[in-house]
């Protein structure tokens, strides 16, 4: 499958990598929206949210353990913000399920 981030996580293809276990990677955003804006995807190929199944259960949960973890390793202490886009609508450019972690500054709720 030729897919960006299954790449990402194989090291086919580099990323500023700031964290990885067996379940999980987190890279930096090459294009960041804020001082902290990382990547945090399963290293199993799932498309999105809305194709998680019952055996994905462990690896989602796992990947939020991972993002307090990192959220606090950036100093994020004031608060930070967690998206997950879903297909097109949702505008998911990326078909491989990602969460984005996003801090440093005060965010706006702006949708078009
Ligand atoms: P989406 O739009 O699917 O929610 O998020 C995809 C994210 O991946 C975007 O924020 C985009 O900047 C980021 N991105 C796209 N290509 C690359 C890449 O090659 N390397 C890294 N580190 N991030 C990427
Ligand atoms: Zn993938």
């Amino acid at each position: 499958m030729d897919c960006l981030f299954c790449k990402i996580a194989n090291k086919e293809i580099e990323s500023e990598v700031l964290f990885e276990d067996d379940y999980c990677v987190a890279f930096k955003d090459i294009n960041p929206v804020a001082p902290t804006h990382l990547l945090v995807i399963p290293k199993k190929h799932i498309d999105g949210i809305d194709t998680i199944n019952e055996l994905d259960k462990e690896i989602v949960a796992h990947i939020f353990m991972i993002i307090k973890l990192l959220a606090k390793r950036e100093g994020l202490n004031n608060g930070y913000r967690v998206i997950s886009n879903v297909g097109a609508d949702g505008g998911q450019s990326i078909r491989h399920l990602h969460f984005h972690l996003i801090g440093g500054k005060k965010l706006g709720w702006n949708f078009e």
